[in-house]
């Protein structure tokens, strides 16, 4: 249990208006949560202050070698007015996989959880209640000692800002159009792919604006080295419906473990939906369109839930799924996931957590 100091802010923010469009990541609420970290310390002086700048020597490690992870999580309001939590133990734990993974100290998975429900707590009439609108939840840490040489950072921060946001996409759930990317990489078996780092932003940044270019929104990475096999799409993991099977590809090393992935997952097989989890390849995929049994295409994630792929480019080639519409399974997820999250549908596997 964490022992939270708690700064109030004495200049509260005004909140935004009831039809504000409330863009990803743009507006940040009155508080945040800190905790520092030293070798040989562990965590300590966790503490709620005023959201404000941070201040750093131009030498902290994090800006130059990139040690640095993050989070992703939502909080709701629910119509009976409570504020519930989307799964964050496992965010907890991908937390603590990604720290192993990058040399960065663990926290302990009732801590994380204990810093977001209370910062959640105290910001919580920011928490937007039209339709579509959460509060996303942004974790992250990183490495703070002021050293230029390669090695673990001895110091760091652990800081939890909070952002109001409308629909992820403007247009709500609206197919996107996706280009399959087949010259720039995302990440190999071995590499960090699996992680949930800046890095792997970085390394996606110059495919995207291509994408963007061509007119298409995100990018569906393939495999690092045949460049054959589906990965992922730029910050959701991707499923296929073709010939009545639902399809995504397994958890090889290389693409990030979502926490909707698991719970599409889940929620298929409660419905009788096996979901195969393998090596899918772009071929695969290509060929079922073809033959007219590429029925769905979809992408998931915290930030859209589902996001309904409606065209695919892959070199000269666009295939348009479903008449470019909303595919039935991807609606009928779409809205099994947010009535759970909304705690307005009975939620049978306990993965919502009240904020007291
Ligand atoms: C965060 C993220 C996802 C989605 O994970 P969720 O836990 O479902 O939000 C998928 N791919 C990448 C690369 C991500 O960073």
């Amino acid at each position: 249990m964490l022992d939270i100091k708690i700064e109030r802010t004495k200049a509260p923010k005004a909140l935004p208006d009831k039809d504000d469009p409330l863009l990803f990541g743009k507006i940040f609420t009155d508080h945040m949560f800190v905790m520092d970290y030293k070798l040989g310390e562990g965590w300590y002086d966790p503490r709620i202050i005023p959201y404000q700048p941070l201040s750093l020597e131009p030498s902290a490690m994090v800006f130059h070698y990139g040690q640095e992870m993050f989070e992703g999580l939502k909080a709701y309001k629910a119509r009976d007015g409570r504020i519930l939590l989307f799964r964050p133990d496992m965010n907890a734990k991908r937390t603590n996989r990604t720290c192993e993974r990058l040399c960065m100290p663990e926290i302990p998975e009732e801590d994380f959880v204990q810093a977001i429900k209370e910062l959640v707590g105290i910001d919580k009439t920011w928490i937007p209640t039209k339709e579509g609108t959460s509060l996303y939840i942004r974790p992250f840490i990183i490495a703070t000692s002021p050293f230029l040489g390669v090695r673990a950072s001895h110091t760091y921060k652990f800081i939890i800002i909070l952002s109001p946001v409308g629909a992820y996409y403007p247009e709500g759930l609206n197919p996107v159009k996706i280009w399959i990317e087949d010259e720039y990489v995302r990440a190999v078996k071995g590499g960090i792919g699996e992680a949930k780092a800046g890095g792997n932003y970085v390394a996606s940044l110059r495919a995207q604006v291509k994408a963007n270019e061509e007119g298409y929104s995100q990018v569906l990475w393939l495999d690092g080295i045949y460049r054959k096999y589906i990965e992922e799409v730029g910050a959701m993991n991707i499923f296929f419906k073709i010939g009545g099977r639902v399809v995504t590809p397994m958890l090889n090393g290389s693409i990030l473990p979502g926490v909707t992935r698991d719970s599409v997952i889940k929620l298929c097989k409660d419905w009788g939906i096996e979901v195969e989890e393998r090596i899918i390849s772009i071929d695969e995929v290509y060929e079922a369109y073809k033959n007219g049994i590429l029925e769905e295409v979809f992408g998931t994630g915290t930030a859209a839930v589902i996001s309904p792929v409606g065209h695919l480019r892959w070199k000269d080639e666009v295939m348009q799924v479903n008449d470019g519409g909303i595919g039935d399974l991807s609606q009928k997820l779409y809205d099994k996931l947010t009535g759970i999250q909304l705690g307005e549908v009975t939620d049978v596997h306990n993965w919502t957590i009240e904020v007291e």
